[in-house]
């Protein structure tokens, strides 16, 4: 988001009590090794999202060094698993000791693969799955997300306004972009039309949609 939203999101999250010290810590790390991670007022968003709807078994697609997964795991019930899905073998183990570090309560599980193959084999019965992961394949992990996802189950899926990209012509978009910013749209109008799903979208960090299973 660009111009006046920046001044909103930095007004935001200038009223934002923070993080406990351990995540604050991950977080700065993240950053200087240039690792994405969840932005402030996606944080916010995810915490608020925690209390409210105390989801006992969630799904991450995208766990990258493992800070939206502690996220989740300091902010839920003890009895809360967090199952989460890593590709790129740098970061892997990153994560480990990161959850080997402060996932105290053993809450997460992280599956070593690509999502597009882990999806596949995973059984139903998640309330919360957080889609993190490369853009342009939102829209193929769709079909297992719906299968594995509880009625009542909610599917949160991060970046999808692609720092303003998606909403412009394709012809805006660096030729590059433009299988990711037709993905991107196919997506988002596949939320939308699902029968199977009501979605609302919104521009919180870099877009994000929320999608209850009906
Ligand atoms: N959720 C993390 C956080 O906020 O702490 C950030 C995740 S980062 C934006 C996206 C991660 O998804 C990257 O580490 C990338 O390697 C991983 N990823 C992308 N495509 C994937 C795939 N098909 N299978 C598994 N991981 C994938």
């Amino acid at each position: 988001m660009v111009g006046e939203n920046d001044r909103i999101s930095s007004f935001i999250n200038s009223l934002d009590p923070g993080n406990l010290p351990f995540l604050d810590e991950l977080e700065r790390a993240a950053l200087e090794d240039q690792v994405p991670i969840i932005r402030k007022d996606t944080q916010a968003l995810l915490k608020f999202l925690m209390a409210q709807n105390k989801p006992r078994n969630i799904l991450e697609v995208g766990c990258a060094v493992g800070f939206s997964a502690l996220l989740m795991a300091a902010y839920t019930d003890a009895d809360t698993k967090i199952t989460t899905i890593e590709k790129f073998e740098k970061r892997i183990p990153v994560a480990r000791e990161n959850f080997s570090k402060y996932d105290t309560e053993g809450k997460i599980t992280l599956l070593e693969g690509d999502a597009t193959d882990i999806l596949k084999g995973l059984d139903p019965g998640y309330d919360f799955i957080f889609m993190d992961a490369a853009k342009g394949q939102y829209i193929n992990f769709l079909p297992d997300c719906l299968r594995i996802l509880n009625k009542g189950g909610l599917l949160v899926s991060d970046n999808v306004l692609q720092d303003g990209d998606v909403f412009e012509s394709r012809f805006a978009v660096t030729r590059r972009n433009r299988t990711i910013h037709a993905r991107m749209r196919e997506y988002l109008y596949e939320l939308k039309h699902n029968d199977q799903l009501n979605t609302v979208i919104l521009t919180v960090g870099d877009g994000m949609t929320l999608s209850v299973k009906l």
